[in-house]
């Protein structure tokens, strides 16, 4: 990143705990301020504190992204901390159930979390990456975008992000501003910990299950916010478009 004295701004949502918290603490330790978004800004705390404990500069602030007036004032508080130049599309939800059991709000509230909301929050971000003429936008989509069983509206969210960062790389390449998706496979949070509790199994359990993958272990949050941090830097300008698996092999 440029020698700036003030830290340039990324926005995390999502990020009070799990892959978002992991993400918000290595953009921290990258050099960016970082606004930490989640439904719940008392939720962020512990994000927030870890990010200043290290030295760094965090804001929280409350947002739900499907909703797009939350979206507009949670966008205008980041603002606090500088405008924001990064954003990383992370805050999900899983509403899991076989097809034929699956009702429309199961199918609407995923879609809405993470379609919707990668849609509105960088609708908000991208006018202040491209009056800085510098943006990075970083969506997560996941290995179930290429399908998975229980998951028909999880797996066409996921597929939707790939499609979306594909469309926003190629039309605000223009700007400076970049647009890339980490697909990561199963990486240990509460939402593979409430997986689990659905379909029976001790975490344990289906942990060790699913670390049958070619690099014989599961992720952890820390695996993706390292890719994250790759497509967030300056030098990564001429990488966009991109989906990086990131799921101890070629898909998990
Ligand atoms: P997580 O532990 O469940 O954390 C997700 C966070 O998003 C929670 O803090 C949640 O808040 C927040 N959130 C939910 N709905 C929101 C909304 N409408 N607005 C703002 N924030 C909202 O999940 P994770 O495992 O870290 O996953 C992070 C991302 O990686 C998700 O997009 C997920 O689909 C993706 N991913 C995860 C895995 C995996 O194995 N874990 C694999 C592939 C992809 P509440 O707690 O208040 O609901």
């Amino acid at each position: 990143m440029s020698e700036a004295t003030t830290p340039r701004v990324a926005v995390v949502t999502g990020a009070a705990r799990g892959i978002g918290a992991a993400t918000a603490l290595r953009l921290a330790a990258d050099g960016y301020a970082v606004a930490v978004l989640d439904l719940d800004a008392e939720a962020c705390a512990g994000t927030v504190a870890a990010i200043e404990e290290r030295g760094g500069r965090a804001l929280a602030v409350a947002v739900d992204v499907s909703d797009g007036d939350s979206v507009t004032a949670a966008v205008a508080a980041v603002e606090q901390l500088g405008a924001p130049v990064v954003l990383v599309n992370n805050a999900g939800i899983t509403r899991d159930n076989l097809l034929f059991k699956m009702n429309e709000n199961e199918w609407d509230s995923v879609l809405d979390v993470h379609l919707r909301g990668a849609f509105l929050m960088s609708r908000a971000c991208q006018q202040h990456m491209v009056a800085a003429r510098f943006g990075r936008i970083v969506n997560l989509s996941s290995t179930a975008a290429l399908g998975n069983r229980g998951q028909a509206n999880y797996s066409a969210a996921k597929a939707g992000m790939q499609g979306l960062t594909k469309t926003l790389a190629i039309e605000l390449g223009q700007f400076g501003i970049t647009a890339n998706a980490v697909a990561p496979g199963f990486i240990v949070t509460e939402m593979t910990a409430k997986t689990a509790e659905r379909v029976g199994m001790s975490f344990e359990d289906f942990q060790a299950a699913a670390a049958k993958t070619p690099v014989r272990r599961v992720g952890r949050p820390e695996d993706i916010a390292q890719a994250v941090s790759f497509f967030a830097r300056e030098e990564a300008g001429f990488v966009t478009g991109q989906v990086l698996y990131v799921a101890g092999g070629p898909r998990g």
